[in-house]
């Protein structure tokens, strides 16, 4: 406990001391701070210079940028490639090394169990609903966010199998939270 607090005031102690140095700099420095300060402002105005320089010559850089992708696109091909095929093997590594603890394996069954319960209340709504469509008690329509005629059931709860939205695959999709919304 002791060690933490005197850390705590040491990192202040550290703060402080640098915040001091730094007044005293700007004060004996003074020329150098505005240089340094006026440097900064053209630098900015270079940006801003290079800035409009790319939005006057939009099509010719981009023209350029294409050709240069062409002449290098085979080394380019190579490094995403190689880097995608790191990144995947590293996932690989990671998903071995946590599925293989005791705790992962516990969750990982409590899971399957909950979502084979979740299935089973899924498929018993969609059952019911179907069943109600087809005895004429609820209609089919258009999606209800584009109007799209290709349409999915949507349930917003499954415990009420008869309240269905009609959604089409893109914003079933939205509403199930599968994709984020566009
Ligand atoms: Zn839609």
């Amino acid at each position: 406990m002791d060690n933490v607090e005197s850390g705590d005031a040491l990192v202040e102690a550290k703060k402080q001391l640098k915040r001091e140095r730094n007044k005293k700099y700007r004060g004996t420095h003074r020329e150098k701070v505005l240089a340094s300060k006026r440097e900064y402002d053209s630098r900015a105005e270079i940006k801003e210079r290079k800035k409009k320089y790319r939005e006057e010559n939009k099509e010719h850089l981009s023209q350029w940028k294409k050709d240069w992708y062409q002449r290098n696109k085979e080394s380019v091909l190579k490094r995403v490639k190689k880097r995608a095929a790191e990144t995947t093997e590293r996932r690989k590594e990671y998903l071995k090394e946590y599925f293989g603890r005791p705790e992962a394996k516990k969750l990982k069954r409590q899971q399957g169990n909950r979502y084979r319960q979740i299935n089973q209340i899924q498929i018993k709504a969609r059952r019911l609903a179907y069943k109600a469509l087809k005895d004429g008690e609820i209609q089919k329509k258009t999606c209800e966010e584009c109007g799209k005629e290709k349409v999915e059931m949507h349930h917003p709860d499954y415990s009420k199998p008869l309240q269905v939205r009609w959604l089409c695959k893109r914003h079933h999709m939205i509403a199930d939270g599968t994709i984020p919304l566009t």
